[in-house]
């Protein structure tokens, strides 16, 4: 059996800041549960357990991790580290002198946009947000550090997608992608505002893709994503889809316990997740 076949292989981790976030969007799908933030010690021994497994990406998202206060000194700790590194931010927490230690480690970045200027805040309930991203693109890129695009596609901002194109190929973004927006964690409650059928979406992210090249378009559906979630909340507990309600994450114990990858195994898939790393290298090694 190759490397790449070892039932205990997960060869991307999200480790997720899931206390709490500084947005409220109400098509949010984080499994946010309060169960404290931890500490850089506490996320150094999870990183390093998670070792055992092989990753070859880690993807730190939130919430925002910027906005808790060690995440910065996280990453100088994994300077030294063989890892592909992606951080997913809204950028509320970040600043000026987190672009050094970001320059150094980290791979990627993610950064969320809606749609144009009125969409976007009417999906993030922020009227600053739009231009916050637009700023932190600008800088970002002017920086060369490698910028994705995330937007979630409903059926609030569908039609508005072709605009939101045209504002982003300004732009040397290595990356767009575009998301079934998926009822799940708090974007359940707005399910009828926002939900789209599969169908409406694939229609017009492929016309979109077809139309565009001014950088990578990602398309993922709900399906494409659901296995390939193996979440590690700040303080070690881990979280997946459960295969039998894709609309419910399961928790499914610690990162320390000793069978914990058998027990996300019951319902996530490791080829699914090495597709999606793969995906994310990719765009870096091209
Ligand atoms: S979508 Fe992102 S920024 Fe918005 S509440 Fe959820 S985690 Fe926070």
């Amino acid at each position: 059996m190759n490397k790449r076949e070892r039932p205990f292989n997960i060869d991307r981790i999200i480790f997720n800041f899931t206390d709490h976030c500084n947005m409220r969007c109400d098509f949010c799908f984080i499994p946010f549960d309060r169960k404290g933030c931890g500490n850089l010690r506490l996320w150094l021994k999870i990183i390093n357990r998670c070792k055992e497994w092989h990753p070859r990406s880690i993807t730190f998202g939130g919430g925002d991790p910027f906005a808790y206060n060690e995440f910065p000194l996280l990453l100088k700790k994994l300077i030294q580290e063989k890892l592909f590194l992606q951080v997913d931010t809204n950028c509320l927490g970040l600043k000026d002198q987190h672009l050094s230690i970001l320059k150094q480690v980290v791979k990627l970045i993610s950064v969320p946009l809606e749609g144009p200027k009125p969409v976007h805040t009417a999906m993030r309930n922020d009227s600053n947000h739009f231009d916050l991203i637009i700023k932190w693109i600008k800088k970002l890129t002017k920086e060369k550090i490698g910028v994705k695009v995330n937007t979630v596609v409903t059926e609030f901002n569908l039609k508005y997608l072709d605009n939101l194109a045209k504002i982003l190929r300004e732009f040397p973004i290595k990356a767009w992608s575009l998301y079934q927006f998926w009822p799940i964690g708090w974007g359940k409650h707005y399910r009828r505002k926002f939900e789209l059928k599969i169908k409406d979406f694939l229609l017009i992210t492929s016309k979109i893709k077809e139309k565009y090249d001014f950088t990578d378009i990602e398309i993922s559906t709900i399906s494409d994503r659901w296995s390939s979630y193996f979440l590690i909340s700040s303080v070690g507990r881990i979280y997946g889809i459960n295969k039998l309600n894709f609309e419910e994450y399961i928790e499914f114990g610690d990162v320390f316990e000793e069978n914990i990858i058998l027990k996300w195994r019951k319902h996530g898939d490791p080829k699914a997740i090495l597709k999606r790393s793969n995906l994310r290298i990719a765009l870096i090694t091209d």
